[in-house]
């Protein structure tokens, strides 16, 4: 991985820093319902400040497509964030124009300015050079910290690196070394386990995986492709894509110390409906019109076991469909099995952090990462623009 610099290789006193956070937080109308992302960029900011710079924080807030929208403002989380630094924050009505100008110019040490929604210009994710410019103009010096935003070349987590010496804060520092971690040398067990909807989004993982993981454990939607190209009935259960992928997958881990382990029992329903009429079956005994909607009790009992074994463990995505009762049971049994493990656990993903969250157990995680897609990308091993636009030491 590259050599990056971070924020304690640069000298900020009095000046102006540029920070790139990610604050895409939910909010229910104006109010801030998990401030984790925001907590999680505290110690970068009260770094910069402590060390006399003047902090001025741009970040995204959902998908405004390009237009101003006052529902996607950032308004809420200036708010929530002047509570956790206990000093004020002022918001900007924009992130660049003549106003936001003046008001970043005016900005002294130790003060905080947080910038409207970077997302409100369609220049932003088409990363347009005049657009980072703008942003860039207002400040000295450029530091990424939005890990969660790190495999988008946009122009708040790329481009405005072309105009100033663009440095790492602690979140992306810590991000990149706790996922680093699983790819140099994993203790071995190596644990890893999938779950989720999108065979797409997780199949580089496994690819990336395979001859380095002793066990990939794949259980939600995405296990049912890898049984039906074992030849088994999966009924109305989710199965997207080509089945020439996981049939690929299978193959390159023949060969390999890697394990694919499928469901071997799974709860099926008629309908994906909170509290549908429900039975458990084994996976050779899908009934055709119904739907696998999450794994069963001796999946559960057989990953538990292969957690239990493990030294290092990632987990991405939910074993079945969590939001609706009973099918969130093969998620909260597996957040728990992780959490009782003695391995060092890296959980990324915005499912299986919440059911760990909702379960009280995310302390019991090594790491928990703030970024779902970013993390996922980067144990596929693909380069993230926004690591590769950083200053080399
Ligand atoms: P992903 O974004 O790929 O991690 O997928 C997360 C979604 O997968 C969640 O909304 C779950 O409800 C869904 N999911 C998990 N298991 C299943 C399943 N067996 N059938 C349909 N959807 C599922």
């Amino acid at each position: 991985m590259k050599d990056f610099k971070t924020v304690r290789d640069i000298d900020i006193k009095g000046k102006k820093v540029l920070v790139r956070v990610d604050f895409n937080v939910p909010l229910n109308g104006e109010t801030v319902t998990d401030d984790t992302r925001i907590r999680a960029a505290l110690p970068t900011i009260n770094y910069l400040l402590e060390n006399g710079a003047a902090v001025i924080l741009m970040s995204h807030l959902g998908r405004p497509k390009g237009k101003k929208d006052p529902k996607y403002s950032l308004r809420p989380v200036a708010l929530r964030l002047h509570e956790l630094l206990g000093k004020p924050v002022e918001m900007a009505p924009d992130c660049i124009g003549e106003e936001v100008q003046k008001m970043a110019a005016a900005l002294q040490p130790g003060q905080v300015l947080l910038l409207e929604n970077v997302r409100f210009y369609p220049q932003e994710t088409d990363n347009d050079p005049q657009f980072a410019k703008d942003l860039a103009s207002l400040a000295e010096i450029y530091v990424n910290d939005a890990f969660g935003a790190a495999h988008r070349a946009h122009a708040s987590t790329t481009g405005v690196a072309q105009y100033l010496p663009a440095v790492a804060g602690f979140l992306m520092e810590k991000e990149l070394r706790e996922l680093g971690q699983l790819l140099d040398n994993p203790q071995s067990p190596f644990v890893v386990l999938l779950g989720g909807a999108k065979v797409s989004d997780k199949i580089g993982v496994m690819q990336n995986l395979i001859g380095k993981a002793d066990y990939l454990l794949v259980g939600g939607g995405m296990a049912f492709p890898f049984l039906k190209v074992q030849g088994l009935e999966i009924g109305k259960s989710l199965c997207d894509g080509d089945l020439s992928v996981p049939q690929g997958i299978l193959e390159k881990a023949k060969g390999t110390k890697t394990q694919i382990v499928l469901p071997v029992d799974v709860v099926v329903a008629e309908e994906l409906v909170e509290d549908a009429p429900h039975q458990v079956v084994d996976v050779e005994a899908i009934p055709a019109d119904k739907m696998g909607l999450d794994i069963g009790p001796k999946t559960v009992e057989k990953f538990g076991q292969i957690i239990a074994s493990a030294k290092t463990i990632f987990w991405n995505g939910p074993m079945g469909v969590f939001e609706k009762k009973p099918f969130d049971q093969g998620t909260r049994a597996v957040a728990q099995a992780v959490a009782d493990s003695q391995a060092r656990s890296v959980v990324g993903g915005g499912d299986s952090v919440a059911a760990l969250t909702q379960a009280g157990l995310a302390a019991k995680i090594t790491h928990v990462s703030t970024g779902g897609g970013a993390s996922l990308e980067f144990i596929e091993g693909r380069q993230l623009p926004g690591v590769e636009a950083l200053a080399s030491k």
